[in-house]
């Protein structure tokens, strides 16, 4: 039998990837089920760490997250023109960006550029974290949207 003669599949209906969260990560899951933005946090010096780690890699003091405003600007980005991930063939063309967190240069986050055209996408621009959910399972995730 011929695999490509078999039935079709609504692509557009696959389940994306999904958080796998750890003793790291879990606590950010858990503000974006909330709808919040919390980044891992030095209780010692402040300074903001992302990804998370256990202990701050400048002063070694304990650590915890600590909401975030969620505004930033774009840092870099790319355009994904062809429905390579699961979950977001249908959402082709879109941007993901990495963004520069207003909170310290180079606290940056990855996330979708939501809310426009990708063309019009450009470093520098200013933009929101929103909290979405994630199809397919129970998570939250941020995007972001531009800011004029
Ligand atoms: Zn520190």
């Amino acid at each position: 039998m011929n695999a490509s003669q078999g039935p079709a599949v609504d692509r557009s209906a696959l389940r994306p990837p999904q958080p796998a969260p750890d003793v790291d990560t879990a606590p950010f899951w858990e503000a974006t089920a909330s709808g919040h933005l919390s980044i891992c946090r030095c209780q010692q010096c402040g300074l903001w760490l992302q990804p998370p780690l256990e202990r701050c890699r400048r002063c070694a003091a304990s650590t915890a997250f600590e909401p975030v405003s969620g505004d930033g600007t774009v840092s870099t980005f790319i355009i994904q023109r062809q429905p390579a991930v699961v979950g977001f063939f249908d959402k082709v063309p879109y941007a993901v960006a990495l963004v520069d967190l207003a909170e310290q240069p180079g606290l940056r986050l990855p996330g979708r550029i939501v809310d426009i055209d990708p063309d019009d996408v450009a470093i520098g621009m200013r933009a929101r974290a929103r909290i979405d959910a994630l199809a397919g399972g129970d998570f939250h995730l941020p995007v972001f949207v531009p800011v004029d």
